[in-house]
């Protein structure tokens, strides 16, 4: 029931409460429909958010970005990202463009741009797992995450990164050495999209899943990558993987 003696303010003060409450729920459900949508993971570094916090929702087009105010609400603008990825040290309001108006930043939902031409996934023992810029949005998508900074505030990412792709690589030399099932298992999780760094997976791993094992789920997953990059279809030579009946 109405309490007939509140005054203005007091009810001014409890319609602010409400709208706050309904706004955090909703902040809240948008988050955990991220959360599945990028399986927990970081869209632009690939880290599992909870291991680094507890992630933001991000707006790959900034709020304040004049061209995007639409986009406030638009499913197709909102990313799950770090806090590192997203800080003010970070993208934070970045939006660059080129001399023609259109975004340098690599969108990671749209499967339209084919990221494997614009970065390279690389390992070698001394560097550790760097993600490299081919071109000039690679390297603008390089810069400003600041992927491969072994110092400051990403130095963990390099270390967990590292550490996770030479753990792979080592399990994939464990399954060439002894053709074990459940290291051929093991291997085919880390290349499903929502296992932490899979694009390194996908580009060292993969292939060898598909051509070595003659794996038909190996070979089914780089078909479909193929498909979806043909950077990546020249290095995975699909036309020699072997044809399933
Ligand atoms: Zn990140």
């Amino acid at each position: 029931m109405a309490n007939p003696a509140a005054t203005k303010e007091q009810i001014a003060k409890a319609e602010k409460n409400v709208e706050s409450a309904i706004n955090k729920y909703r902040q809240k459900e948008i988050k955990d429909a991220l959360e599945r949508m990028f399986h927990g993971k970081c869209a632009y570094c690939e880290s599992q958010v909870t291991t680094t916090g507890y992630g933001d929702i991000e707006h790959f087009c900034p709020k304040r970005n004049p061209r995007c105010v639409n986009l406030t609400f638009e499913w197709s603008n909102l990313l799950l990202s770090c806090e590192k990825c997203n800080d003010a040290g970070h993208k934070g309001t970045q939006f660059p463009i080129d001399s023609n108006g259109n975004p340098l930043l690599i969108d990671p939902t749209d499967e339209e741009t084919d990221i494997n031409q614009h970065l390279d996934f690389s390992w070698d023992v001394v560097d550790g797992a760097r993600v490299e810029g081919r071109d000039v949005r690679g390297k603008e998508v390089e810069r400003i995450f600041d992927l491969n900074s072994d110092r400051g505030s990403r130095k963990e990412l390099i270390k967990h990164r590292s550490a996770r792709v030479k753990q792979i690589l080592s399990l994939l030399k464990i399954a060439q050495q002894t053709a074990n099932p459940d290291a051929i298992a093991l291997l085919k999780e880390h290349c499903q999209p929502s296992a932490e760094y899979s694009a390194f997976a996908l580009v060292h791993i993969l292939p060898y899943l598909a051509h070595n094992f003659r794996d038909p789920e190996a070979i089914d997953l780089l078909r479909e990558v193929s498909r979806r990059s043909t950077e990546y279809a020249a290095f995975a030579l699909d036309r020699d993987l072997p044809s399933i009946s």
